[in-house]
């Protein structure tokens, strides 16, 4: 096996313990309503499917495939939301993303899923980013404030790679993303 990349910054015991924390919170938030959870692809896979073994059984829960990130940067654009869809129609969702950067990506998704009908939507990141934000975007549940660094595993990549890894760990940007 390859060495891991970067500088150890999260154990995969320390995301254990908080993933269970915040399942035990959502679950007390929704007790007796039905809620859909909306995953975004394909940061939150090792995240979302942790929080879903502590969650009620009737949890629905939807993927949508969207992508903002080329390298270490933010391209600006949001892709993909035209292919998003579920029946969130009166629904309560919850929106669950690996990390909460600009805040761009959870905007729109926030949007769209109105749009689809939800009745409430709340937010659930793994990380958020200590920075100024593009957009007005508050998660409810958060498992970690991280520095604004770029930060690779447990579901998060760099250009597809590092997903793999069980901890997550920070990378030195690239000269092209000062
Ligand atoms: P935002 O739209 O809030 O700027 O960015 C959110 C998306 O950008 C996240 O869903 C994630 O895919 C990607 N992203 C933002 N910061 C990082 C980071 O530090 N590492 C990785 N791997 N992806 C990031
Ligand atoms: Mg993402």
């Amino acid at each position: 096996m390859s060495r891991p990349p970067g500088k150890s910054y999260l154990s995969a015991s320390q995301i254990r313990l908080r993933v269970r924390t915040l399942a035990a919170s959502i679950c007390r938030t929704y007790r007796n309503r039905p809620l859909t959870i909306v995953a975004l692809l394909k940061g939150s896979v090792f995240f979302v499917v942790d929080l879903l073994r502590h969650l009620d059984s009737d949890t629905e829960v939807e993927f949508w495939n969207v992508s903002s990130y080329e390298g270490t940067r933010s391209t600006g654009k949001i892709r993909g939301l035209e292919h998003c869809r579920g029946n969130l129609h009166g629904r309560d969702v919850l929106l669950i993303d690996d990390i909460l950067d600009s805040g761009l990506t959870l905007d729109r998704t926030r949007s769209h899923a109105k749009k689809l009908g939800a009745r409430t939507v709340q937010i659930c990141v793994l990380l958020s980013k200590q920075r100024k934000r593009a957009r007005n975007v508050r998660a409810r549940w958060i498992g970690f404030k991280i520095k604004d660094e770029f930060v690779v595993g447990y579901g998060l990549d760099l250009d597809q790679r590092y997903r793999a890894l069980p901890s997550i760990r920070t990378l030195p940007s690239s000269p092209s993303s000062t």
